[in-house]
């Protein structure tokens, strides 16, 4: 039998830590803290409008919406956008409807940025910029998170060093890649972070691009989360990313968009018109109505993961492990130290084969894994009962030497 190999700009990437994880949950019927996904349903409203869109007559609905996106979603994504005060856009020249964020990551760097570009990365990185950069042929520039340090930052988040953020542009700097809240610190950066951001963008003439599919995920009222996209002189070059499923608990919808300004929106949509044209059409509908919904699904949910942050970080200080507490996003990073094993992946294996808990080994995030070795990642974007009963199986766990 001929054997092919994935092609050499993937290889490196190996399967998705996500797809790997759910997997060893479900092998040992763990319970699942690892992929960032509700085990409960978005709000019956929401899905009643989709059934309805595809129940429609009007054989619009159901067949290829306009290549970004239906206009119904791009008006009431463009009211959202200006009820937050931020710059007034066109719906149909500033606005992309992706098939999730996901999709519009790869968008955004294919079209966006020329081989050999470069483009800096926060480390902690959601895994999937990593492997896009690869496929845009673009070259990362890595800026370290580091884990909290009070006499740092007093606000007990992860933190990045000025100097390290200056050094890493360069004359070859294309764009800078800003999630916030970030996955899976639970990070929400500051807005004196972001205006140092934002100077160095316009001193170097780079592009802002933004990840905020967690943007009303955040807990604390001194952190609120801020656009880059709203800072003095940086619409221009921003493009901003976001999506509908951790909003409003959908994440199967897979329905997610880019706001940039026209000339940065043709290079969007010149990749997303080859990657998938367009999104699923009804569930476009459906996000519409879920976007002019306001606040009505979006309040409860947030004080729902407030307190199950404060639930689940709780209980993981109480068992001995060393607590990150997230300022936004639905993850806590968590320092396994004290179980004295010597990776991330071992502490994970272990966790579902023998706890009976999956969790994330944030190595996946990081250019050089050793720099994760004691972190681990727990989801809290769960029912309450599946958090006790994570938490009554973590107690197997015992302090012990190295292994
Ligand atoms: N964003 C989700 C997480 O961090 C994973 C999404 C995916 O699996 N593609 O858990």
């Amino acid at each position: 039998m001929p054997t092919f190999p994935v092609a050499a700009r993937l290889a490196p990437f190996g399967t998705s830590v996500f797809a790997e994880m759910t997997a060893l949950a479900v092998k040992h019927n763990a319970v699942n803290l690892a992929q960032g996904f509700p085990d409960f349903n978005g709000p019956i409203e929401i899905r009643e409008a989709a059934i309805a869109a595809l129940r429609s007559e009007s054989p619009l609905h159901n067949q290829y919406a306009r290549m970004f996106g239906v206009p119904d979603l791009n008006n009431a994504l463009a009211d959202a956008w200006t009820a937050r005060a931020l710059p007034a856009i066109d719906p149909n020249t500033c606005i992309t409807v992706t098939t999730g964020c996901t999709e519009a990551i790869p968008a955004v760097m294919l079209g966006l940025l020329n081989p050999g570009d470069e483009i800096i990365l926060f480390e902690p990185f959601y895994d999937s910029y990593r492997a896009c950069v690869s496929m845009a042929d673009a070259v990362p520039r890595i800026v370290r998170l580091h884990p909290p340090d009070l006499s740092r930052d007093p606000s007990g988040q992860f933190w990045f060093d000025p100097a390290e953020l200056k050094a890493a542009f360069t004359s070859r700097t294309r764009a800078i890649l800003v999630n916030t809240p970030h996955n899976p610190t639970g990070k929400v950066f500051t807005r004196a972070e972001l205006n140092l951001i934002a100077d160095l963008c316009k001193q170097h003439d780079a592009i802002a691009i933004t990840d905020e599919v967690y943007e009303h995920l955040v807990y604390e009222a001194n952190l609120p989360h801020v656009s880059l996209a709203g800072l003095p002189g940086m619409f221009e070059r921003t493009v901003t990313m976001s999506s509908l499923g951790k909003t409003f608990s959908l994440t199967g919808w897979k329905i997610g968009w880019v706001i940039a300004p026209p000339d940065l929106t043709k290079g969007v949509r010149a990749a997303h018109q080859f990657l998938t044209f367009g999104a699923a059409t009804p569930l476009q509908h459906a996000a519409a109505a879920a976007i002019r919904s306001g606040r009505t699904h979006i309040d409860p949910l947030v004080a729902q993961f407030r307190s199950n942050r404060a639930f689940l970080g709780d209980a993981l200080r109480n068992l001995g492990f060393g607590v990150h507490s997230p300022a936004g996003s639905y993850f806590i990073m968590a320092d396994h130290s004290r179980f004295g094993f010597t990776s991330d992946r071992a502490f994970c294996e272990h966790l579902a084969s023998e706890v009976g808990v999956a969790a994330i080994p944030p190595s996946a995030f990081y250019e050089e894994p050793s720099r994760a070795k004691s972190l681990v990642r727990f989801a809290f974007c769960k029912k309450r009962e599946t958090l006790e009963a994570a938490v009554q199986r973590l107690a197997k766990l015992k302090p012990s030497a190295a292994r």
